[in-house]
C-alpha cells in the first residue's frame, strides 16, 4: 500500500466511523521500515519536547467566587426540556467545601437549582447549610410551558424563587435549541419569544443577575467531517451537534439574544461561556460596548482564550469590569474533563489568569477533550485578577466584596 492508498482508506474509515458516531480504531497494518505506521487518532498523545517555565498555582491569588457551577440537576429530563421540579445533586456539600478551602473558593454559584419544591431543597441543602459559601440560581419551569397564563405564571415563579432564596436566573440553551412550541414537539421556540418578556423585567426589578447560555461552540453547527476543529469531541458527544435539522445558526440565536438584552436594559445578564462566542472576541467586544447590561463569564472557554492569549488578554483589560470567574464545574463529570470539579481544573484556571506560562493543557485530561491545541497564559495584573475572581461577581450577586 502506497501512502496516497493508505490516505485513502483512513479517510473511508473515518467516513464510516463518522456514521457510527466513533472515531476510527487504528488499522491493523504493521510498520514497514522507512515510512511511519497507521495511527489512529484517539491513540495520538504527542508529548511536547518543549522545554519553558511551568507554573504551579495551588491557590488562587484572591479569594474566588466560581459564578458557574452545576450542583443539582432536573430529575427528568425528556428532549432536552427539564420536565419536573424534582432535582438530583451532584455531590453533597461537605467535600465540595473541602476542594474549595484548599483552592482558596469563598463560594459556588450553582446555576442550575431548578424551581418549586426542588428549589427550596437545594437551598436547604447547600446554601442555608453553608452560609456564604453557595449561591443558587433558578430556572425557568418550562413544564407549564402550554399552560395559557404561562407569561405570568413564569413572571410569578421567578418573585417566588426570589423570596426562596434564589439569586438569579439561569437560562439552559434549552430556549433556542430544545423547548418546542409542544415542549418536546413542534415548532423551536425563539430565544426572543415575547412570552418571556415579563420574566425578564421580574429578574431586573428584583435585582436578579440573569446567567444566560444560548447557542456553543461554532463548530457544533457545522458537520461532524475532518475538517471540524471539534470532530473528536463531537464523535464523543453526538448528541451536541446542533448540525442540520431545524436548528438555526449561530448567528441567528445570538441575534435573537442580542434582541432581549436591548428589549430589557435593567435587568443584568452575565452571558456565559464568554458571551457563548469565545472564538471570535470582536463580536463579544461589539456587543459589550452595545449593551451595557451585558458582563461574561469564562467557564469551559479558556482552551478558546488561551490560544488567542494577546488578544484575549486585550479583552480583560478593556472589560475588566464585566468578567466574571466562571469554570462549569460539575462534580463527578469525568467524561467532559474541561469542567469536572477537582483540584486540577481550578489550578489550570488559576495558571491561564495569573501566569505568563506557554504551552500547557487548558483541561485535566491526557488528550485535550475539545480540541488538540494548547493554551497560554495571559498573566493578569493584581487589580484585574481582584476583579475577575471575586468583585465583579459580589456586585452582580449583591455581595460584599
Ligand atoms: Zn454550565
Amino acid at each position: 500500500m502506497n501512502r496516497r492508498d493508505w490516505l485513502r482508506g483512513a479517510s473511508m474509515l473515518a467516513g464510516a466511523a463518522l456514521q457510527r458516531g466513533v472515531v476510527p480504531a487504528a488499522p491493523a497494518e504493521a510498520p514497514v521500515k522507512g515510512r511511519p505506521c497507521a495511527l489512529a487518532l484517539e491513540d495520538f498523545q504527542p508529548k511536547s519536547m518543549l522545554k519553558v517555565k511551568e507554573t504551579h498555582v495551588p491557590r488562587a491569588k484572591f479569594p474566588v467566587i466560581d459564578f458557574h457551577t452545576h450542583l443539582s440537576h432536573s430529575a427528568r429530563t425528556v428532549n432536552g426540556v427539564a420536565m419536573v421540579s424534582a432535582r438530583t445533586y451532584a455531590s453533597p456539600p461537605a467535600p465540595l467545601v473541602a476542594v474549595m478551602d484548599r483552592k482558596n473558593i469563598r463560594t459556588m454559584v450553582n446555576l442550575t437549582g431548578g424551581y418549586g419544591e426542588g428549589l427550596r431543597e437545594t437551598i436547604a441543602k447547600y446554601d442555608r447549610a453553608y452560609p456564604g459559601r453557595f449561591v443558587t440560581f433558578t430556572e425557568p419551569c418550562y413544564e407549564f410551558w402550554r399552560e395559557p397564563k404561562y407569561t405570568q405564571i413564569q413572571a410569578d415563579a421567578i418573585a417566588r424563587a426570589h423570596q426562596d432564596g434564589a439569586r438569579g436566573l439561569k437560562i439552559l440553551k434549552t430556549l433556542g435549541l430544545y423547548l418546542r412550541e409542544n415542549i418536546t414537539t413542534g415548532k423551536l421556540v425563539r430565544v426572543d419569544d415575547p412570552r418571556f418578556d415579563p420574566m425578564w423585567d421580574a429578574c431586573g426589578q428584583l435585582g436578579m443577575p440573569v446567567a444566560i447560555h444560548v447557542a456553543d461552540p461554532e463548530a457544533f453547527f457545522l458537520p461532524t467531517d475532518r475538517f471540524n476543529e471539534r470532530y473528536e469531541e463531537l464523535s464523543h458527544h453526538p448528541d451536541w451537534s446542533f448540525y442540520g435539522r431545524d436548528f438555526p445558526t449561530v448567528a441567528e440565536i445570538l441575534e435573537a439574544r442580542n434582541r432581549i438584552l436591548a428589549r430589557h436594559p435593567k435587568t443584568n445578564f452575565v452571558v456565559l461561556h464568554v458571551g457563548n462566542h469565545a472564538e471570535d472576541l470582536g463580536d463579544v467586544t461589539a456587543c459589550l460596548d452595545r449593551f451595557p447590561n451585558m458582563h461574561v463569564d469564562l467557564a469551559a472557554r479558556i482552551g478558546e482564550l488561551g490560544r488567542q492569549p494577546r488578544t484575549a488578554r486585550k479583552f480583560f483589560d478593556k472589560y475588566q469590569d464585566r468578567i466574571v470567574l466562571g469554570t462549569d464545574a460539575t462534580p463527578h463529570g469525568d467524561s467532559y474533563p474541561q469542567q469536572v470539579f477537582n483540584d486540577r481544573l481550578y489550578e489550570i484556571y488559576y495558571r491561564f489568569l495569573e501566569t505568563d506560562d506557554e504551552y500547557f493543557d487548558y483541561a485535566p485530561s491526557d488528550i485535550p477533550p475539545q480540541g488538540r491545541w494548547r493554551i497560554y497564559g495571559i498573566d493578569l495584573s493584581e487589580t484585574i485578577l481582584r476583579k475577575v475572581y471575586h468583585e465583579n461577581a459580589a456586585r452582580q450577586l449583591g455581595m460584599n466584596a
